[in-house]
């Protein structure tokens, strides 16, 4: 751990030179007090209350160790260790190892970034209602798998497959943990045990996080039969390809990359028609979700982004996509289609071990009443894209005017873009303004540290060496919560 410079110490080279004798070294480890006395510290025994005695006895046993290094790299005599002991250096760095940890794991952060769906942040915020639905199926018992009618066991996700039907015109629809899971389950269900699964060369993509999708077939257990070229495939080469091997036709967007210029793609209901044809099943890996239904504003902005109602109208059998990109609910994968290909999937074995949990059924079922009832635009994942330049200008110069309030501060108002994120729409950017910061002499990395690791910890984006903060993923209460991590900042760094 960096511990301050001490002046009065002296230098390492000047230390080497009076290198002293291993005996004032013996002298300097022993004045290091015991574990057992130190957790007597009231600073510290406080602290035990939150995070429990053996984990406070791991830290001061941390703390300990790194005295001990530092006393033999930089020869501290036993002097130099009782007079910063004297002045509670020892207590501070156990407390800031306690306190580093303590901003450890998944906490509340405020998202200036303008990134929508920011996959290091969590993707979509649910809506209040869906966090409400969450919190409350988490806390107690819930209607899971019994009918209440009857008292029937029934299938946990009956009321989502009637939701989902009504929401994208499929026949049935099933939920399970990501869209990952339900691409594997999908080239499971119908192609495990080497049966080919058929799928363009252009469409071969790498979603991130070590999902390749000829990596997923391996695993799956199916056989991979690439057709066509990176830019161009045709109806004619599914056609060629189809065999009695065939386990499944897949068609997938590529989310995250576009290939441009001489290009040709088979359409999903191409792809339909000749599943329907040959009897092979169909599916369609749609990746993001976009459910423009009525009521709600189309997200134009998008451009070409494929939509979930287009693809389950093509006649393709199976449609998946995740819950937590633009469809703006809780992380799942959803699929939809036929009812008989749904049935197949759900009768997979494998389905047991990736299926959806209580608290994420809850937050996806209000999800899509939301849908349902006209209110989309209000889950903050659409309301994020749908948000105008117009409409953002008065909340930068807003932020931008309290922020120059504040010491060392000033700010400047810029018109930027902001981007939807997690692959989706990758070429599409959105007009925003954008609130320039700058603190002192700090440098952009150095303020960006420093809000990350404040409360609340903020995200912003850096660009061109600036900080740079964009009110489009701000949430409600978030403005004031930005201008108090400001206020609460330290020293600068
Ligand atoms: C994002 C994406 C996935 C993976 O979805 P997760 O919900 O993150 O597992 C799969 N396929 C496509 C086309 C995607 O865009």
């Amino acid at each position: 751990m960096a511990k301050p410079a001490d002046p009065s110490r002296p230098s390492a080279d000047s230390a080497r030179e009076t290198a002293r004798p291993a005996g004032g070294l013996q002298d300097a480890f022993r004045r290091l007090p015991a574990v057992e006395e130190l957790l007597l510290d009231p600073r510290l025994a406080t602290r035990a209350a939150d995070c429990g005695r053996n984990v406070l006895v791991e830290h001061v046993r941390g703390a300990l160790d790194e005295w001990r290094a530092s006393i033999k790299a930089e020869h501290w005599s036993a002097a130099d260790v009782e007079r910063r002991l004297g002045q509670g250096e020892l207590t501070r760095d156990i407390e800031a190892r306690l306190s580093r940890e303590g901003r450890r794991g998944v906490v509340p952060v405020v998202n200036a970034t303008g990134v929508v769906l920011h996959t290091g942040l969590g993707r979509a915020p649910v809506h209040p209602a869906a966090a409400a639905a969450m919190a409350a199926a988490a806390q107690g018992y819930c209607i899971l798998e019994v009918d209440r009618e009857s008292g029937e066991r029934n299938q946990r996700d009956d009321y989502l497959s009637l939701l989902l039907a009504r929401a994208t015109g499929a026949g049935a629809g099933i939920g399970v943990n990501n869209c990952a899971a339900a691409v594997l389950l999908a080239l499971q269900t119908f192609a495990g045990g080497g049966r080919d699964v058929i799928v363009s060369r252009g469409e071969l993509v790498e979603i991130g996080g070590s999902f390749r999708m000829p990596a997923v077939m391996e695993r799956a257990g199916v056989r991979l039969l690439e057709v066509g070229t990176t830019n161009r495939t045709h109806f004619a080469d599914y056609q060629t390809a189809l065999s009695e091997r065939t386990g499944l036709v897949l068609k997938v967007h590529a989310s995250n990359y576009r290939v441009e210029g001489f290009t040709a793609e088979v359409s999903a209901a191409e792809l339909a028609a000749l599943g329907r044809e040959r009897q092979v099943p169909t599916c369609y890996d749609l990746g993001s979700g976009l459910l423009d239904l009525e009521g709600s504003r189309p997200l134009s902005m998008l451009g070409d982004e494929p939509r979930v109602r287009e693809a389950v109208s093509s006649g393709i059998d199976l449609v998946l996509f995740s819950g937590d990109k633009l469809l703006g609910g809780p992380q799942a994968g959803l699929i939809v289609g036929s009812r008989k290909r749904v049935e197949q999937m759900r009768k997979n074995p494998i389905y047991r071990a990736v299926r959806l949990d209580k608290v994420t059924l809850a937050g996806l079922e209000k999800t899509l009443e939301l849908y349902l009832a006209g209110r989309a635009d209000e889950l903050p994942a659409r309301a994020g894209m749908l948000v105008t330049q117009a409409q953002l200008g008065p909340v930068a110069e807003e932020l931008a005017r309290r922020l120059a309030l504040l010491p060392g501060i000033s700010t400047e108002v810029l018109a930027e873009r902001s981007q939807p994120g997690s692959g989706t729409a990758p070429t599409v950017f959105l007009p925003t303004y954008a609130v320039r910061v700058r603190r002192g002499g700090q440098s952009a990395a150095a303020l960006a540290h420093q809000l990350r690791i404040g409360e609340p910890p903020v995200f912003a984006r850096i660009q061109d060496q600036a900080l740079l903060l964009d009110p489009r993923t701000l949430l409600s209460g978030d403005f004031e919560r930005l201008v108090a991590a400001f206020e609460r900042l330290g020293p600068v760094q």
